[in-house]
């Protein structure tokens, strides 16, 4: 597999497939009793031991990750080893918690000596499947999730981004052999895990291989998380600070040039302050400075794979070939590698595909509203439901219309990087996905919930076990007056029967047949 660094179009390192993907997952099977019968502070040991050796190799990583996806060095840093950091900080510190027993109140159920708990077990081998355009905090995020459950975890980096996947492998070199083994290749080794039969499949990517992914775990039976892509669009009241909501939304929609699944791709502008948003936003665009992603002022870097490239070139054309203006941008960079310009389109209208699919690259589109419901069914026509942004003063009414936006993240006067605050769930609705990653939620994806239901009372019978008869048939249906009967009365007459018709003989052990 050839890694291709994005800014020059060069390939840097030719990197082997791996042979043999079943067999990851049969290694993975075998390591799983062992590695889910250590304590959570067993796991989370070794699990901080690989945040030591990115403490201790940070600068290598960084390095391979803009090298790998022609993403700017300061974000190399801020939004994938930074976030990793966070996460294995804050799951190792309180994961334990979330994993803990929980006791179920059972009313009735509790006063005659029963007991339930949900015990979250790890569900055995997680496939990750992961993408190229944050290849390392999303691999690594998953998969330290997928550890901390109790978990052995097959990853499979994205066939983009290989180098990366070499330095996970490194990184988690410490544990023993098949806890997280690391699988090269492209899409038949991830159908080769698939048929392998993990217990969950963990993916990142797009609708349509999720699609393909989905067949194959129908046909298994394998239950898996999506999560997809996004038309993230941004609400704009008149009473915004607009140059607040300039500098956030430039940010949304450029960082990582656009192939970010939260990027802002449609911006929803109250008609009266239209022109004047897009006016600072497109001098603010005008002046991001694109290029070489190593050199530390690089706001915008490379578009990570040439194929992406096309497809974002072609969307523009064809956004304008049907009436959409570009204010800025619109090009792609006449230079070595593979540069788009910071692109801000206007006169697009809703049922164009430039508004309603996913570009995936440094494409903005500006549309006006006229009334705050306009903008919300406005957000909410589309296929996708990932995030989506309000930006006013108001922080109120912002949270009131974030309540009417239907994504899996809304937020008000903020964009796209939640992904980084890993206390939090991310996950979409409609085709962005199921499931949740990140948050107690994302760590309890990799459980199964199991409950566990005691009797204490263990030499008493329950009245409702056979022999059937009379008695059993008036104590049940008393039990139902003297507990829902609409009335007191009513709950105090069948409270009566339940006392007459109850026998110790329903409950003590039988001798005998
Ligand atoms: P992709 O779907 O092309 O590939 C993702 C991964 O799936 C890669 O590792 C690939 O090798 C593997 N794959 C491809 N076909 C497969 C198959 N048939 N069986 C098993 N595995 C297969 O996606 P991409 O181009 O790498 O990523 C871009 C997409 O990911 C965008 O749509 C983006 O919105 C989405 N994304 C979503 C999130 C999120 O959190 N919701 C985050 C990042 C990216």
């Amino acid at each position: 597999m050839k890694a291709f660094n994005p800014a020059t179009g060069e390939v840097i390192a030719d990197v082997a497939e791996t042979p043999d993907p079943g067999s990851a997952v049969s290694r993975a099977r075998r390591a799983f009793p062992e590695w889910s019968r250590l304590t959570f502070a067993e796991r989370a040991r070794l699990v901080r031991r690989a945040r030591e050796w990115l403490l201790a190799n940070h600068p290598a990583v960084a390095r391979t990750i803009t090298v790998s996806t022609g993403k700017p060095i300061v974000e190399s840093y801020s939004s994938e080893i930074f976030p990793v950091c966070y996460l294995i900080d804050y799951f190792t510190q309180y994961g334990a918690g979330m994993l803990a027993p929980e006791p179920i109140r059972i009313g009735l159920f509790n006063a005659a000596g029963r007991e339930s708990v949900l015990e979250y077990r790890p569900l055995g081998v997680a496939c990750v499947i992961a993408p190229w355009n944050y290849p390392f905090s999303i691999a690594v995020g998953d998969a330290v999730l997928g550890l901390l459950a109790g978990c052995t975890v097959v990853l499979k980096p994205s066939e983009f981004t290989p180098l990366v996947g070499e330095q996970i492998r490194q990184m988690f070199g410490h544990l023993p052999p098949g806890v997280l083994e690391v699988v090269q290749g492209d899409a038949r080794a991830g159908q080769a895990i698939l048929d392998s039969r993990p217990d969950k499949v963990f993916f990142t990517g797009s609708g349509p291989t999720a699609k393909r992914i989905l067949e194959v775990c129908a046909r298994h039976l394998i239950p898996c998380v999506l999560e997809l892509g996004g038309k993230n669009p941004a609400i704009v009241l008149e009473d915004a600070h607009l140059d607040v909501a300039a500098d956030g939304i430039l940010w949304g929609a450029f960082t990582n040039s656009g192939q970010v699944c939260a990027s802002v791709s449609r911006v929803y502008v109250q008609r009266s302050i239209a022109a004047d948003f897009t006016e600072r936003l497109v001098a603010r665009a005008r002046k991001l400075r694109q290029g070489d992603p190593m050199d530390p002022t690089t706001d915008v870097g490379a578009i990570t794979t040439e194929r992406q490239l096309q497809k974002i070139e072609a969307m523009v054309r064809r956004a304008v070939e049907q009436g959409a203006k570009v204010v800025c941008g619109g090009r792609r960079l006449e230079r070595p590698g593979w540069f788009f310009e910071p692109t801000v389109l206007t006169g697009v209208r809703h049922e164009m595909e430039i508004a309603r699919e996913e570009v995936f690259g440094p494409v903005l589109c500006i549309m006006e509203f006229d009334s705050v419901d306009e903008a919300i069914r406005l957000a909410n026509d589309s296929e996708y439901g990932l995030v989506a942004s309000v930006w006013t003063r108001d922080i109120a009414r912002g949270r009131e219309i974030a309540g009417k936006v239907y994504a899996g993240t809304v937020t008000v006067n903020e964009c796209t990087y939640t992904h980084g605050v890993c206390e939090t769930p991310w996950g979409g609705v409609k085709q962005s996905g199921f499931g949740r990653t990140h948050s107690k939620l994302g760590l309890r994806e990799f459980t199964e919930p199991i409950h566990v239901h005691v009797n204490h009372r263990s030499g008493w019978r329950s009245f409702w076990w056979f022999p059937y008869g009379e008695r059993v048939l008036n104590l049940s249906r008393s039990m139902v007056e003297a507990m829902f009967a609409a009335s007191l009365g009513g709950k105090m007459r069948g409270a009566a029967a339940v006392l007459k018709n109850f026998s110790p003989s329903l409950v003590l052990p039988r001798k005998g047949s």
